[in-house]
């Protein structure tokens, strides 16, 4: 998200920048508030930023890609769970550093699954060193092109894209349960797309993001 500077002093802890998410009326849904006390960032930035983990924005993680804004992820999960639970499975595209995978394996428990996909071999590693940090039993990674989406694994309740397209691939499309939820960048807009029957979708957007492009 562009923008972002913060009168109040330099998140230190975990904890104060979970505070200033809330201060911000960025994090809102106590279950999401959690997931962010629980899953600290600093597990997910190379080891040259660990000094800078709790500032509300994106780091470098090599390979072009950017662990994301926590802000950004914020917005992102809230629209992602506006519907409420009963979640059973995932598909998460840009896996990136694992942080946005963390944060979805604690949201929806141990009661489904994540299934996230990234491109580069070497960042799907990375993220699944920084997972292996909280032993969770409902994540599985991917190497591959998340525009494809995992058929094998299809339907899925919820698609989160932290990579931006043109457009929402048709494959996410098809793949989304009617009644589910993609939250995805298309282009600098932040887009809500909820499927209301298999061929009829409801689009909302949000401008004024900044996002690595999808491959
Ligand atoms: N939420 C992640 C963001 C990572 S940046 C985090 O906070 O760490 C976006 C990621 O999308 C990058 O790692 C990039 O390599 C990946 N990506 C780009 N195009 C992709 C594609 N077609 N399929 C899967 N991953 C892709």
């Amino acid at each position: 998200m562009t923008g972002g500077s913060s009168p109040s002093a330099p998140a230190v802890t975990n904890q104060d920048l979970v505070e200033k998410l809330i201060s911000d009326k960025t994090l809102i849904t106590p279950r999401i508030i959690n997931a962010f006390k629980a899953v600290d960032r600093k597990d997910f930035v190379l080891p040259e930023d660990q000094g800078r983990a709790y500032e509300d924005r994106p780091l470098s993680i090599g390979y072009a890609a950017t662990i994301s804004q926590p802000t950004t992820i914020a917005i992102m999960l809230e629209k992602l769970f506006e519907k409420g639970d009963g979640v059973s499975k995932i598909l998460e595209i840009g896996t990136g550093s694992g942080y946005l995978t963390a944060l979805l394996a604690k949201i929806i428990d141990e009661t489904g699954q994540i299934f996230s996909i990234e491109y580069i071999p070497e960042l799907k590693e990375f993220a699944e060193a920084n997972l292996k940090k909280y032993n969770f039993r409902n994540v599985s990674l991917f190497v591959g092109d998340g525009k494809e989406g995992l058929k094998e694994y299809a339907p899925f309740d919820k698609i989160v894209s932290s990579a931006s397209g043109d457009e929402i691939p048709k494959a996410w499309k098809s793949q989304l349960k009617i009644g589910g939820t993609v939250v995805a960048p298309v282009g600098d807009n932040l887009v809500v797309l909820d499927k209301l029957s298999k061929r009829k979708f409801k689009e909302n957007k949000i401008s004024g993001f900044i996002f690595v492009p999808l491959k």
